[in-house]
């Protein structure tokens, strides 16, 4: 099974795949997409062009999109996507733009339609990776914080507990981020239920690619 992977660099990429391959219950194989800018709003910019790379130019039929919340709204299931989109959430954003677009793909022969599974870490992918460590990281936590305008945590905090610094060079990145995905994926349903909305969505979508199309 080949997926693709849109996320902000390519040390996330690496981490997200052992996620998905978890999820899926197979290895799964890279495509390589070609990207000059990472981080948001890149991914949301170059999120069409790549499903229509992915559609119309590979053999792969699912594609992977993993963005960081920052300080977006937080996603609110009661809105509806549309006006969650409109109200600045993120998951929603892209999971709106992501559909447009599927929709607007011709068919190819002999391939079904590409498929998008979309994640947010909230509020950024070190916050996953340092799930159920030292601080109390979950996506409760930090809407709680944001609703008292304090935040529970902050990036570099969380990049701190993961890399041991907030600037860490890209092999300690990746081999940390691995690592840590590594020690998740034994779990993910628990995860799942503190990153329900970021995560836990993302995880049955994938695990509905189980299933032979
Ligand atoms: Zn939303």
């Amino acid at each position: 099974m080949k997926v693709a992977i849109l996320s902000e660099s390519p040390a996330d990429e690496a981490a997200v795949r052992v996620l998905v391959d978890c999820a899926v219950g197979v290895r799964t194989e890279t495509v390589a997409l070609s990207l000059r800018s990472r981080g948001w709003p890149a991914v949301r910019n170059v999120l069409p062009a790549v499903l229509r790379t992915v559609h119309y130019h590979t053999d792969a039929l699912h594609l992977v999109v993993v963005a960081d919340a920052n300080h977006s709204t937080c996603h609110n299931a009661e809105l509806g996507l549309d006006a969650c989109a409109a109200a600045g959430c993120r998951l929603c954003e892209l999971r709106t733009l992501a559909a447009k677009v599927c929709r607007e793909l011709r068919p190819v022969a002999g391939k079904p339609a590409v498929r998008a599974a979309i994640g947010l870490a909230v509020p950024s992918i070190e916050a996953w990776w340092h799930w159920n460590q030292r601080l109390e990281v979950t996506e409760r936590v930090w809407r709680e914080g944001r609703q008292k305008n304090r935040d529970p945590y902050s990036r570099n905090q969380l990049k701190t507990a993961v890399y041991g610094t907030d600037r860490p060079p890209l092999a300690l990145e990746m081999d940390r981020m691995v690592a840590e995905a590594h020690r998740i994926a034994g779990c993910l349903d628990s995860f799942a239920q503190s990153f329900p909305d970021g995560f836990g969505s993302f995880l049955a979508e994938l695990r509905q690619w189980r299933a032979p199309i």
